[in-house]
């Protein structure tokens, strides 16, 4: 099973909510989707080592075979081409790697080349958890194409947890979009609830059943349980607003290693979410 966990608004809790239960768990794959800034590993403190460069194939022009017919430039949807009377200009961080422009060019004037995205990276063997970040390199912007990379090393005999970045950009739907279950994780804050609500148009606009946890329960208002409570969406966990954890935070502790009881909460989150899908492969049957 592959259970992202997700959020609208950043600093809500989900790298918290993703350590804690994939800790809680066991035959768990923990992957840090959160490529532009992966912290998950401040928390595990592993010994990291790479195991795969990101490259992004993009062209390069032969402007003296080039006639500007401009059809590379017409094509392209990300206007990473643009023609000039006497030139072809072309914008490597706007270019997704399709090769549409080399394959359609009538004069063979497209060569490919290689450019580096970022990289993936593992903990080394012997740690107490599989686990795996990428890492978009500073100045690129291609946080997806390094999301799908990094999921090429998902192994389907265990259960799976992303930790997705903030937001519902086209990250975000790299992140989530092959998940079985999300757990939207938000605060009652006024800022949380609205971006609570533009997550949750997301997981349902992608068809992906989902719950909610709500962390530094007791901070701000009713809201998120309210609106939960009238839209039917479980609410899976209450994490409280205690100063315990937040000090466990600062320290880089996730709170499941330190404080009784949460493994076996976390570990409640977990069979809340196969009962959940149960229910639904019923209601399918
Ligand atoms: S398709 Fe080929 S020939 Fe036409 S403008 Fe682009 S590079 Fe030049
Ligand atoms: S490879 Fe695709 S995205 Fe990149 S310039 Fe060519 S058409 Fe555009």
């Amino acid at each position: 099973m592959k259970i992202a966990i997700a959020s609208g608004k950043g600093g809500t809790g989900k790298t918290t909510v993703s350590l804690n239960l994939a800790l809680a768990l066991s035959n768990v794959q923990l992957f840090d989707c959160d490529v532009e800034e992966p912290n998950c590993n401040l928390f595990l403190g592993f010994d990291l080592e790479k195991v795969e460069d990101v490259i992004c194939s993009v062209p390069v022009i032969n402007q003296e075979k080039c006639d500007i017919c401009r059809k590379c430039s017409d094509f392209c949807r990300y206007n990473a081409l643009a023609a000039l009377p006497d030139k072809i200009l072309f914008f490597p961080s706007l270019c997704h790697g399709c090769g549409g422009c080399t394959i359609l060019c009538p004069e063979k004037a497209i060569l490919e080349s290689q450019r580096s995205l970022g990289v993936i990276e593992k903990a080394k063997g012997g740690s107490s958890l599989e686990f795996y970040r990428g890492l978009l390199n500073i100045g690129e912007t291609m946080a997806s194409a390094v999301i799908r990379t990094l999921k090429k090393y998902i192994d389907d005999q265990k259960t799976v947890i992303f930790d997705a970045p903030p937001g519902t950009s086209c990250p975000v739907i790299a992140s989530i979009g092959d998940a079985d279950y999300c757990v939207l994780v938000t605060e009652s804050t006024p800022f949380g609830f609205h971006d609570f609500r533009l997550a949750v148009d997301v997981v349902r606009e992608l068809k992906i059943p989902f719950g909610v946890i709500i962390n530094r329960w007791g901070l701000g208002d009713s809201s998120v349980e309210d609106y939960c409570k009238t839209k039917r969406i479980p609410i899976l966990l209450k994490i409280p607003n205690d100063r315990k954890i937040a000090e466990l935070y600062s320290q880089g502790i996730p709170f499941v290693r330190k404080m009784p009881g949460w493994n076996e909460k976390f570990l409640g989150v977990f069979e809340a979410i196969k009962s959940q899908l149960v229910g639904l492969e019923d209601v399918k049957i």
